[in-house]
């Protein structure tokens, strides 16, 4: 068995490997091949908890789809490591303050997830807190259906923001790529999972963890549930810093931002630009992303 396994799987890297692909071609087909993975079990167990419903028919799944294999292919990192990581040759004495590298690498990689949540924790609050920024945000709000895909649809304008805070904590930390790497990956991996429909509360963890229940209060659109639940893979900071919903249920079943709907891919791009460079009324669209009015 052990021996036919080993020889499907040397016929499967052989078919690979025949292929020819490039590196970026070979990035796409690993992404659909990795999300679709993941769409097959995230799939089994809404069917095992009843919790399907029609997310995967809308407009917003094939939207978040294609901001999904944009982002997870690397098709997006391209540049970002072709500007950016070369850099990491050149030392900036103020900026490499080598922070965890006297650490092992799995206290490295523990100290570098609890900074690099925090620093999740604390931007996401900023971007519901400041007019521009909630603009820019309201690209990942927009949908009225949830999916493991919704974890990728943030507007260009955000990641970067993000791209910049992670590259100045991987500088600031020192940390081996060993240690910071694998935290990038879970941290993902935790952010699909929340955007998923399955109902899991996590009993006792729930006042710990960032659940598919915790993260779909921050996505309701009842003006109750505005600007809580910001937290990245921790809840335990919500709950420290106050803005973590009591409720634990039922879910909210009304999604997205009052007023706006993205009904072209474009628009997913051009509306919250748009709304960043208004100039009246900013400040209000900020405080509360229910009074956001416009369509596209
Ligand atoms: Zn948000
Ligand atoms: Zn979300």
């Amino acid at each position: 068995m052990t021996a036919q396994v080993q020889e499907g799987l040397q016929e499967l890297l052989a078919l690979w490997r025949s292929l020819g692909l490039g590196p970026v071609e070979k990035n796409i087909v690993l992404a659909l091949l990795l999300g679709l993975a993941f769409f097959v079990v995230v799939l089994v167990v809404e069917r095992a908890t009843r919790t399907r419903g029609t997310e995967y028919r809308s407009k917003d799944f094939l939207f978040d789809g294609v901001y999904w294999v944009w982002y997870r292919s690397g098709l997006n990192y391209l540049w970002f490591i072709a500007l950016i990581f070369p850099s990491l040759e050149y030392p900036i004495p103020w900026l490499d303050q080598q922070l965890l590298r006297p650490y092992p690498i799995a206290v490295q990689a523990l100290l570098f997830f609890l900074v690099s949540d925090f620093y999740v924790y604390w931007a996401h609050r900023a971007m519901h807190r400041f007019a521009p920024l909630w603009a820019i945000h309201t690209a990942h709000h927009a949908p009225e259906r949830l999916t493991f895909a919704s974890s990728a649809r943030f507007h260009p304008i955000e990641i970067a923001l993000f791209y910049i805070g992670s590259y100045l904590l991987v500088r600031l930390s020192g940390s081996d790529p060993l240690a910071w790497m694998p935290v990038l990956v879970f941290m993902e991996i935790m952010l699909q999972a929340q955007h998923t429909n399955i109902p899991w509360r996590l009993g006792p963890f729930y006042r710990i963890l960032v659940t598919p229940t915790f993260h779909r209060f921050h996505h309701s659109r009842d003006p109750a549930h505005f600007d809580h639940n910001f937290g990245g893979v921790l809840s335990l900071w919500d709950h420290l810093f106050g803005t973590a919903l009591p409720q634990r249920g039922p879910w909210p079943t009304a999604l997205g931002v009052e007023g706006v709907r993205h009904d072209t891919l474009w628009s997913t791009l051009a509306h919250p630009l748009r709304l960043a460079l208004r100039r009246r009324g900013r400040h209000a669209a900020a405080a509360a992303p229910g009074v956001v009015v416009e369509r596209t």
